[in-house]
């Protein structure tokens, strides 16, 4: 048996009936709609609630730079490891379906939290959304890779749509809850979050019936019947049981690194033992799935310092022209992924027409070139305001723009590469390896956001524009030189790593 009827019994095995697909020859599945504006209103909450987050640990709880950077970066980083077992108890005990519902509730618990004022309430808060987020987002991106069969043409176009709606969510929750937040009253920005995350909770809840089967069952069952209710209450138990731990986590943020490092390299070793138990060719679609998502942990970590060191530059060294910086630092770059998404998605399809498009390999290299020219434009920018400080909101913009463009080479890319690229049976646990790294990336980017430290007394910056502009941008300047690396690097093992996709396109 081919790999592909394999693939395509494995969705069988799933209970997916053959008619799921048969009528959607034209256009996307209709179902894709459904999970596009259930992630997009989650997508909302989380984006506004990360809009707030380091500037109000700086101006509210009076945080110095360096400790707001790291419990920033140890919170995204708890948030995308938790996928990893999200997806795994998902594809064993729960079903995707189950697994969205329980994440959404315990996300829209965490953002209720946030909204009563306290610093205790913060932590609480932040713990719920980790564990919530870990049962919402692997599942709901699994689901839409469950939409199509194995060699769908639609797919790429699918997750490009997919991500628009992630994107749409999180320019409007960066750019009304930024705003609310930071000019009104933060706890109003947080609680708003919570009022759209209930939203996108009952759309999932009403229009999950389109859905048919896919993800009511779970993709490999572990026990039957009564045990699996038993196993699924279990599960519950263990989301709310886990809280605790994040709390203790979130305030003892300096063990984060003593738990991602060994983690994920252990991870990896792990991912890379399951794929030599496979046969050959499914063996090398994983290992290239491996590699690459090895890389995108360092696009992450230089990426990421969008919610975080970006958002305190953007308050302090960026001329915002009176305007919310919260608002604008996090809605640009999704606006840009509004603008872009659909044209690239387009530019693709054109490329793979005349046979030219570049290979995922290929365009993964390219995000890191992008990202590199991105960050030299701040300092570029730094430069031409070498007097004032307060570089102009031009170059901000800029650098920003072809920031936007490498995300778009590499991350919905990325999500389609790790569905096609793994045995069904591992789909959801993959998708949280995928997570994982940029969980890697997200602790790594709290890290390089802390070299950015600014000496502060109760949340004021003791020293001059001019000299808080020549720290970002030194370290923004290696951010350029690393990610240069990385581009030739990706570059010269493409090839290699196009070889081992085998059929796959
Ligand atoms: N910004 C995208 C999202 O929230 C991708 C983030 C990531 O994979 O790290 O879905
Ligand atoms: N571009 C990010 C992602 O696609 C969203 C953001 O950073 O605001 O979801």
């Amino acid at each position: 048996m081919s790999s592909h009827e394999n693939l395509l019994d494995d969705n069988l095995n799933a209970g997916i009936k053959e008619e799921f697909f048969s009528d959607k020859v034209q256009g996307q599945p209709k179902q894709l709609y459904l999970l596009f504006f259930t992630e997009m209103w989650e997508r909302f909450s989380f984006y506004g609630m990360r809009a707030l987050l380091i500037l109000f640990m700086v101006s509210q709880l009076k945080y110095a730079d360096g400790k707001a950077n790291l419990i920033y970066g140890g919170y995204n980083a708890l948030v995308y490891l938790m996928p990893l077992l999200g997806g795994f108890l998902a594809d064993r005990i729960l079903g995707y379906r189950r697994a969205i519902i329980l994440g959404g509730i315990l996300m829209a618990i965490g953002h209720l939290v946030l909204a009563i004022p306290t610093e205790n309430s913060f932590f609480v808060g932040m713990a719920f959304l980790i564990s919530g987020n870990g049962f919402f987002k692997p599942n709901i991106s699994t689901m839409v890779g469950k939409l199509y069969r194995p060699g769908d043409p639609r797919r790429d176009g699918g997750f490009s749509i997919f991500y628009m709606g992630i994107n749409i969510g999180a320019a409007f929750g960066g750019l009304i809850c930024g705003y609310i937040g930071q000019t009104i009253n933060w706890h109003y920005g947080f609680g708003l979050a919570g009022i759209f995350m209930i939203l996108g909770l009952i759309v999932f809840l009403l229009g999950q019936k389109s859905l048919g089967e896919i993800g009511i069952k779970p993709e490999v069952s572990v026990s039957k019947g009564n045990n699996n209710l038993l196993a699924q209450i279990g599960v519950v138990g263990l989301s709310l049981a886990l809280v605790p731990l994040f709390i203790f986590l979130l305030h003892n943020y300096t063990l984060m690194g003593s738990i991602m490092i060994p983690f994920c390299i252990i991870a990896t070793i792990g991912m890379i033992v399951l794929a030599f138990l496979q046969d050959a060719k499914t063996r090398d679609k994983m290992l290239t799935a491996i590699i690459l998502i090895v890389f995108s942990a360092f696009f992450w970590a230089f990426y990421e310092q969008g919610g975080g060191s970006l958002n305190l530059f953007a308050a302090r060294n960026v001329n915002m022209l009176g305007m919310s910086s919260a608002a604008i630092n996090n809605f640009i770059n999704p606006f840009y992924i509004i603008l872009l998404g659909f044209p690239m998605a387009a530019l693709w399809m054109y490329l793979s027409k005349i046979k030219k498009e570049p290979s995922t390999p290929l365009k993964f290299s390219i995000s890191f070139l992008l990202l590199g020219i991105g960050f030299y434009i701040f300092v570029v920018g730094g430069m031409m305001a070498k007097n004032t400080g307060m570089v102009s909101l031009f170059y901000f913009a800029a650098g920003y723009f072809l920031i936007t463009v490498g995300e778009l080479c590499i991350s919905p890319i990325g999500l389609s590469m790790t569905t096609k690229l793994s045995p069904s049976k591992f789909g959801g646990f993959m998708m949280g390896y995928w997570f994982l790294a940029s969980a890697m990336g997200q602790f790594l980017a709290g890290w390089i956001g802390s070299l950015m430290a600014l000496p502060t007394e109760g949340g004021q910056q003791t020293i001059s524009s001019v000299e808080s502009l020549s720290i970002y941008s030194g370290v923004f300047q290696k951010i350029t030189l690393i990610s240069l690396v990385f581009f030739v690097i990706l570059a010269l093992l493409s090839p290699q790593l196009k070889k081992w996709m085998h059929d796959v396109k």
